[in-house]
């Protein structure tokens, strides 16, 4: 099923098509800064999501970038060297993100 989501301006938009990877909730140092609080994040294969609009990438690390919607400052992905691109979970539209399965950091 074709699932959708934005930024809260809506400059950016996008689709992701395929099995979503459980919601993960991030309390490193850098999602802590990023976010304000922590990061909770799906994941799909890089062929799987269709982005429209002008997405911003901070290089986060040496091996992972972070976009974001200059317009709004809503945080949107996590980018690093696999095969996946995180999805920050609240941009979904529609979400209902109940079930978190792993802590981190
Ligand atoms: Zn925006
Ligand atoms: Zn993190």
């Amino acid at each position: 099923m074709m699932k959708t989501g934005s930024c809260l301006c809506g400059d950016v938009r996008f689709e992701l098509k395929g099995e979503l990877r459980p919601v993960i909730a991030c309390h490193c140092v850098q999602c802590r800064k990023t976010s304000g609080h922590h990061v909770a994040a799906t994941s799909v294969r890089r062929d799987q999501i269709a982005v429209q609009g002008a997405v911003t990438w901070y290089q986060s690390s040496d091996t992972a970038r972070r976009g974001f919607c200059a317009t709004c400052g809503s945080n949107l992905f996590w980018d690093g060297a696999g095969a996946n691109i995180s999805v920050f979970a609240g941009t979904l539209d529609g979400c209902k993100v109940t079930q978190i399965l792993a802590v981190s950091g």
